[in-house]
């Protein structure tokens, strides 16, 4: 072994240690293709509200990685796996009185465990590399981790646009290290999605609107997580019991069929995440929310849209079993969690006939101040 594969050996096994899976090198360039893709999926505004992706700062800085710090020669693509869901997609839909969280949020946020593990491996790489520059980026910054970790060989961008390996699947979050380091880089990852649509066919929503490409417009992780507002009509039926992200694109990809449970310490599953009962967590206030999902990534989110998340689920289920705790919502002080519950009665009252139901809403119509609660009162008593 020569020289240059000792130093990239010698960080892969400090990468190891430290508790990454993989660990992988690329100059910090991005291809004119991935270059071309960003433009066109920001230009067809598939960002949907995630307006800061689309300013032209950080664009160009997405497109030009070596813009990220001065005179950056090495991006290291690190990766950390997690535990795949512990049930089948269909088990999972079909337990429509509990909510599915994506399964990389069923332990703690692997932003902490991953930002720890990158800065204490830059401080090992202080004493390999001697004197340079280094950053570390977890998810926030203007990266476009899954282009970079293509083109380090780490894996390559399934028709879902997220990172597979060959061995080890998809079931992984991304971190990378910019160094100012020359460091040999590892051969660009070959595509092995060829005929397979399986992502495509599954997605509740179809927001994977043509191979590797995906509308955040459409897509339940972005709705679920990232969206602050109203939920389109539209979008509501197709969430099914989905309350914090999506794994069904994941969950069918046959790269995943042989992957194998990661030995995790930090990110195992806690049972609490798995598949929790929707009426528990409609119950949480907001001091209940916050402890209850403390080191979690479900945090994040907030209450707000969390509940709102529980209220679609609630409506999705038809379950009239909810309908108590769903008329108690209509009074919360959240107007995002007051409306949904009013769309999730109108559904069960579809079904089930709520007695006094169309009454209380007539009530409801004389105190509201939102307008967007308004509105959605407006579409149960006027429909058009
Ligand atoms: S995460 Fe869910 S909604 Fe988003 S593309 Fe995948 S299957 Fe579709
Ligand atoms: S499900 Fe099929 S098309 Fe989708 S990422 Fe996996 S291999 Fe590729």
């Amino acid at each position: 072994m020569n020289t240059k594969n000792n130093l990239c050996e010698s960080i892969r096994h400090c990468a190891y240690q430290h508790g990454f899976d993989l660990c992988h090198f690329s100059r910090p360039e991005i291809s004119g293709k991935d270059r071309k893709a960003l433009d066109n999926w920001v230009g067809s505004n598939m960002h949907a509200d995630m307006a800061w992706m689309a300013e032209e700062s950080r664009l160009e800085r997405r497109k030009e990685p070596n813009s990220m710090m001065d005179d950056v020669q090495t991006v290291i693509s690190l990766a950390m796996r997690h535990a795949p869901p512990p049930y089948s997609l269909e088990h999972a839909n079909n337990a429509s009185n509990k909510g599915i969280i994506a399964s990389y949020a069923h332990g703690v946020d692997y932003h902490d465990v991953m930002k720890k593990r990158l800065k204490a491996l830059a401080r090992d790489l202080d004493k390999l590399l001697g004197e340079h520059e280094q950053r570390v980026y977890v998810d926030t910054a203007p990266v476009l981790e899954h282009a970079l970790a293509a083109s380090a060989g780490l894996g390559w961008q399934g028709k879902h646009t997220l990172t597979i390996h060959r061995q080890q699947g998809s079931w992984m979050m991304l971190g990378e290290l910019f160094t100012s380091a020359n460091i040999p880089v590892d051969n660009p990852s070959n595509e092995h999605c060829g005929s397979c649509t399986a992502c495509m066919d599954v997605c509740p929503t179809k927001a994977i609107v043509a191979p590797y490409v995906v509308d955040a417009n459409l897509c339940i992780s972005y709705l679920t997580i990232e969206y602050k507002g109203f939920i389109p009509y539209e979008l509501r039926p197709l969430m099914g019991n989905h309350i914090y992200g999506c794994d069904d694109c994941q969950a069918i990809c046959p790269w995943n069929n042989k992957a194998k449970t990661p030995d995790t310490d930090l990110l195992t599953p806690r049972g609490e995440n798995i598949l929790p009962e929707l009426a528990m967590l409609l119950h949480l206030d907001e001091q209940d929310f916050r402890e209850r999902f403390r080191k979690s990534p479900v945090k994040r989110t907030g209450r707000a849209a969390f509940l709102r998340n529980v209220c679609i689920a609630m409506g999705n289920s038809g379950d009239i079993e909810f309908t108590p705790l769903l008329l108690k919502a209509l009074y919360d002080g959240e107007h995002l969690i007051r409306g949904h519950a009013i769309w999730a009665l109108s559904v069960l009252h579809r079904l089930h006939h709520i007695d006094g139901f169309i009454e209380k809403l007539i009530e409801l119509k004389k105190k509201e101040e939102n307008n967007d609660v308004l509105k959605e009162i407006k579409a149960i008593l006027s429909p058009k």
